[in-house]
Order: C-alpha cells, then sequence, then structure tokens
C-alpha cells in the first residue's frame, strides 16, 4: 500500500459558480449500469461469484423499480418544513415505510434466486418464511447499521429492496424537493451515511468530489481535501494499493481516524460506488491493518 502527500486545503478547492448540490440518480438506468459493472468487476477475480450474484441482484432491482407500486409520499407542505428547517425528508430511521417495500422485497429475492445455487434459494425459502412483523425488524436493523443482528444469507435482499425504496421516492420527487441539511456528513435525503465519494467528470460536475449515499444512490456535493466524516482539512492522506491504476483510493483522516473510498472517474468513466466499493475489499484489509475505521457502511458488505 502507498500513501501519497498530505494535501493542504486549498490545493484542490471546485471552480467558482454554481456548484450542483444534490444530484439524484437515473431512476431509468442506475441499477443497469450498476448490475454491468458489478458483471465488468466479477471477471477474473477473487469474489467473481459473489460479483456475479451481486450483478443479478442488481438486475432484479432495476426490475422491481420499474414495476414498483403506488407508495405514500410526504405532501408538499411536509417537504417544504423539511427544507425550511435543514431536515432530510425521507429520513430512513424515521420515517414509516409504506408496505410496498415489501412487494419490492419479493420481486427481488424471487428473481435473484431464479438462476441461483442452491444456498441461496434455500435462503429465499427462509426469507419467504418470515412474517411481516419480522421483515420490519429486519429492515430496522439494516438501516440502523446492526448487521450482526441479522440473517447475513438474508440481508443482500432486504437491503437491496430498501435502496429500491427510497429510490423510488427520491425520484418520484425529484431533486428539488430536497433542500441542503446542517450535516454535511449524512444524505439530504434519507440521512443515511455515504458508501464512498466520487470525484466527477463532465459539465458542471467536473472535477466535483459528491458523496454518494450507502441507501439512496444521492450525491451530494462536498469539497475535497477535506474530511467526509468530520470535515476536518488536517491530516488527510490517500492510500492506494500498489500497482492499481488509482481509480480507488481510500481516504483518511487524522483527526477522527475514519476513511472512506474515493473513486476517480477520470480514472474509469465506469466506475460504480457500490460496485466498486465491493470489488476492492482487499483496500479494507489494508486500512484494517493502518487502525482506521470506515465512516460509512456498504449495505452489502458484510455478505461478502
Ligand atoms: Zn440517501
Ligand atoms: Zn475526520
Amino acid at each position: 500500500m502507498t500513501a501519497s502527500t498530505i494535501l493542504q486545503p486549498g490545493q484542490i478547492e471546485p471552480p467558482a459558480g454554481d456548484i450542483p448540490f444534490l444530484l439524484l440518480p437515473a431512476r431509468d438506468s442506475f441499477f443497469k449500469e450498476r448490475a454491468a459493472r458489478f458483471r465488468q468487476l466479477a471477471a477474473n477475480h477473487k469474489m467473481g461469484d459473489f460479483l456475479e450474484f451481486m450483478a443479478g441482484l442488481a438486475d432484479a432491482q432495476h426490475a422491481a423499480l420499474a414495476h414498483f407500486p403506488q407508495a405514500s409520499l410526504p405532501d408538499s407542505s411536509r417537504l417544504a418544513l423539511s427544507r425550511e428547517h435543514g431536515m432530510p425528508a425521507l429520513a430512513a430511521r424515521s420515517r414509516a415505510r409504506d408496505p410496498a417495500w415489501r412487494k419490492a422485497l419479493r420481486d427481488i429475492a424471487e428473481a435473484a434466486s431464479a438462476h441461483a445455487p442452491q444456498a441461496v434459494r434455500e435462503a429465499v425459502a427462509r426469507l419467504g418464511a418470515l412474517d411481516d412483523a419480522s421483515l420490519e425488524k429486519f429492515a430496522d436493523a439494516i438501516l440502523d447499521g446492526r448487521f450482526h443482528d441479522t440473517d447475513l444469507a438474508l440481508s443482500p435482499f432486504v437491503a437491496a429492496a430498501l435502496q429500491v425504496y427510497w429510490l423510488h421516492m427520491s425520484t418520484t420527487l425529484g431533486a428539488a424537493a430536497f433542500g441542503r441539511t446542517d450535516l454535511d456528513n449524512l444524505c439530504p435525503v434519507c440521512a443515511s451515511s455515504p458508501v464512498a465519494s466520487i470525484v466527477r467528470i463532465g459539465g458542471a460536475e467536473q472535477g466535483l468530489r459528491y458523496l454518494h449515499c450507502s441507501l439512496c444512490g444521492a450525491e451530494w456535493h462536498m469539497v475535497r481535501a477535506k474530511c467526509s466524516n468530520c470535515e476536518s482539512t488536517r491530516g488527510i492522506a490517500y492510500y492506494a494499493i500498489e500497482g492499481g491504476k488509482g481509480a480507488v483510493k481510500a481516504e483518511a483522516c487524522e483527526e477522527c481516524g475514519s476513511y472512506l473510498k474515493i473513486l476517480y472517474l477520470d480514472k474509469d468513466p465506469l466506475l460504480d460506488p457500490t460496485a466498486d466499493d465491493l470489488a476492492s475489499l482487499a483496500l479494507d484489509i489494508l486500512m484494517d491493518e493502518t487502525g482506521m475505521q470506515r465512516s460509512g457502511p456498504n449495505l452489502f458488505l458484510l455478505s461478502a
């Protein structure tokens, strides 16, 4: 592992002018592109079978989103109130979930198990035996980050359905429904932690860094050379696996002892935060040796 030189604040600041603060995922292509990326990463990868499974799961997420049933959404006065108070309107831990997410869960589990190995089909059968109250408890555990409380073979399906549900809500409401919040390290849509950050290319976002939500896939702007967890601008260092092309690095902060991966689209335009984070598990293992803690979850990491 190599650590690059420490950057000083101001060295790479975003250009002046209009910066799009919030980018919502493209509903029609988000999960389809993630599936394609998982397939690409699976080739010649030690975790190839798992990444192939994740590709199938992303395909199932795409289909479930396309057929997502009617679900209740906050009305315009509720949204205005959230914007006024700087609160995420679709906060993952406090919002009552519409039962529609459980329909997405059944669809995803059924689709993903169609050509899956025996172990996956058994997991799906166990999932099918859970009643609604148990599924709601399961969802609470995932959204609270209590992954150890869950059946790890079932958690990818539940996490996948929750992602689809939140993406359905955010893209139905549109980016204008959401305002800035006081907490820069949490998603302004759903108040979840980011899975990674991404340095974008092209258009108004050229060279800008966005944090990518681990749950709803929304991206929000944060200046570079600043810890995405504690906002310190001192003691930020970048770590990468030797011999790689530098598209995925770990951005580590001495102040709070945490790290989050940062992805560079100019090094690889097909990067997907969720997929590339899972495929670069080796970097997490190396970071673990430095004693640094990840500051944001990947909802599929534990099952990896
Ligand atoms: Zn979010
Ligand atoms: Zn920090």
